[in-house]
């Protein structure tokens, strides 16, 4: 399981930041728009990756489109905060003693494999909290069949369901790679995709926290999702330790914060 260097590079959201149902109808626009020789010449040049070999017999649809957010267009000062790759001792607890203090709400995205070794971390702490899918190893979804993509993000489903009693909604593949199992298996659990458009910086590009704390308050926007993680290296310690400090400034900036799903819901 690597942590170190992922997550670094931030989505780029285009005009919209959000792709409805990505994906799931690219076979009907290329049967549409390119014409059957072209069609044809995709099949050959292109054969099945891992990533989509699951087998054409087998194939089914979903039955529900996949949406796949960076940010939320909002009118409302409102912005979610989110911590990826936990939980993990000190980190995840100092995040969740941070966050109580303020009495600001975020969202975990969880390691199956972490979640079940360190319940007791988490245990009674999440209340206004939200808690989405991190695949069960920090997997590289995009690489990985729809058989082992189903067991990764199912595991972690149900370890999610079994620590926290709740149905996760979210799903943020690592470093946010997606194949189109991903899209699929998504699906079949009613996930939506959650990004991210605000990345927390850590202190190996030379920063001074005082810069990696002005950098996510002077970008933050309505209906921000900002990034951070409550794992990995001790460089990324310093932003969990100004936390407190990023929730101040973006609150002078008149913000509050939501949870992913909340966000959404305030959408436009
Ligand atoms: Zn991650």
């Amino acid at each position: 399981m690597s942590d170190t260097g992922e997550d670094r590079r931030p989505a780029r959201p285009g005009r919209r930041n959000v792709v409805r149902g990505i994906g799931l109808a690219a076979g009907g626009l290329l049967a549409a728009g390119a014409g059957f020789a072209t069609e044809q010449a995709w099949r050959r040049d292109d054969p099945p990756t891992p990533a989509s070999a699951a087998s054409v017999d087998s194939w089914q649809p979903p039955d529900r489109q996949v949406d796949v957010v960076w940010s939320v267009d909002t009118r409302r000062r409102l912005v979610a905060l989110t911590f990826d790759d936990g939980p993990m001792a000190k980190w995840t607890p100092q995040a969740l003693d941070a966050l109580d203090e303020a009495k600001v709400p975020a969202t975990f995205f969880m390691v199956g494999s972490r979640l079940v070794r360190n319940a007791r971390l988490v245990e009674g702490r999440l209340g206004r909290h939200e808690i989405g899918n991190h695949t069960w190893k920090h997997d590289d979804l995009s690489k990985l069949s729809l058989a082992h993509a189903y067991r990764s993000i199912h595991r972690t489903h149900e370890a999610i369901q079994q620590v926290t009693g709740r149905t996760p909604r979210l799903l943020r593949p690592p470093w946010g790679r997606l194949g189109g199992t991903t899209l699929h298996v998504a699906a079949q659990h009613g996930y939506d995709i959650a990004l991210w458009s605000l990345l927390v910086q850590d202190l190996r590009l030379g920063r001074e926290p005082s810069e990696m704390v002005s950098a996510v308050v002077d970008n933050a926007r309505p209906g921000t999702i900002v990034l951070a993680h409550d794992v990995g290296a001790p460089s990324r310690e310093a932003a969990i330790e100004r936390l407190p400090a990023m929730i101040r400034g973006l609150r002078g900036r008149g913000f509050d914060f939501v949870t992913v799903s909340q966000l959404r819901r305030a959408a436009l």
